[in-house]
């Protein structure tokens, strides 16, 4: 069984789940193009944890984890099957890193952008959390424990943004202020070069203020191999403050 690729994709507003843009036609396209994988662990921006967990339901809740958007968006159904297999597998290979917590479920951080990915969804999904008390470099470290899930016919999606500022977030813009761009460019180019050091050690930056948005990319760079390269499947800043930038890495 050959390695599956590896996922960055750069979730911007909930409402992509239920609306036709760039974003979500190259997620479309991207998804046509996948095989179709065992299950699918999407290390989700949305869902903060103390120290780090997966779900193992066999039917995970569609949590609506956001607040002042349309009635529509929350009648939005994505409901998928859980997989114990694959959460135990996390679990094992995490090393006593990674516990079991059914509290929560599938959020928009998932759901969102599966629904174009894996428009069936017909695809078993676990949820791994964001790790408040973890910095940088944990993410990293992790994803080098999960690697082999690549080679077992999962699929890892990491969901968050490379730019997130909720604080400087301007709706009306279709474009990310000067900083924002520059912090974008650079991780670009640090992942055509290879230096996660650099990645791990970011700049201070407006655009990672909170990092609970960027550190799901660490994650996925700790799995790859020497010879995985990053594709950029799909780029753009919006509402100021928000990079859609999407990374396919095989
Ligand atoms: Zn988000």
């Amino acid at each position: 069984m050959s390695k599956t690729p590896l996922i960055f994709i750069g979730h911007g507003s909930p409402m992509n789940a239920i609306e036709k843009n760039t974003y979500t036609d190259a997620w479309k396209e991207l998804g046509k193009k996948l095989v179709k994988p065992k299950g699918i662990l999407v290390i989700s921006a949305h869902w903060y944890t103390r120290g780090f967990k997966v779900n193992d339901q066999p039917e995970p809740k569609q949590v609506y984890d956001m607040y002042g958007f349309p009635q529509e968006l929350y009648q939005f159904k994505y409901q998928v099957a859980g997989s114990s297999v694959l959460a135990d597998r996390v679990r094992e290979l995490g090393q006593g890193k990674v516990e079991v917590d059914n509290s929560w479920g599938i959020d928009h951080g998932s759901w969102s952008v599966l629904a174009a990915l894996f428009p069936e969804a017909d695809v078993p999904v676990v949820q791994l959390g964001i790790d408040i008390n973890s910095g940088a470099s944990d993410y990293f470290e992790l994803g080098k424990l999960l690697a082999p899930l690549r080679d077992e016919g999962y699929l890892v999606i990491a969901s968050g943004n490379i730019v997130h500022n909720l604080r400087t977030i301007d709706w009306g813009s279709q474009s990310c202020t000067r900083d924002n761009i520059r912090f974008d460019d650079y991780v670009r180019d640090k992942l055509v070069v290879k230096d996660f050091q650099a990645l791990i050690d970011y700049p201070p930056s407006e655009a990672v203020v909170y990092p609970d948005h960027y550190y799901p990319l660490l994650f996925l760079l700790g799995m790859l191999e020497e010879h995985d390269h990053a594709e950029l499947f799909v780029d753009g800043c919006v509402y100021g403050s928000i990079s859609m930038s999407g990374y396919i890495f095989k």
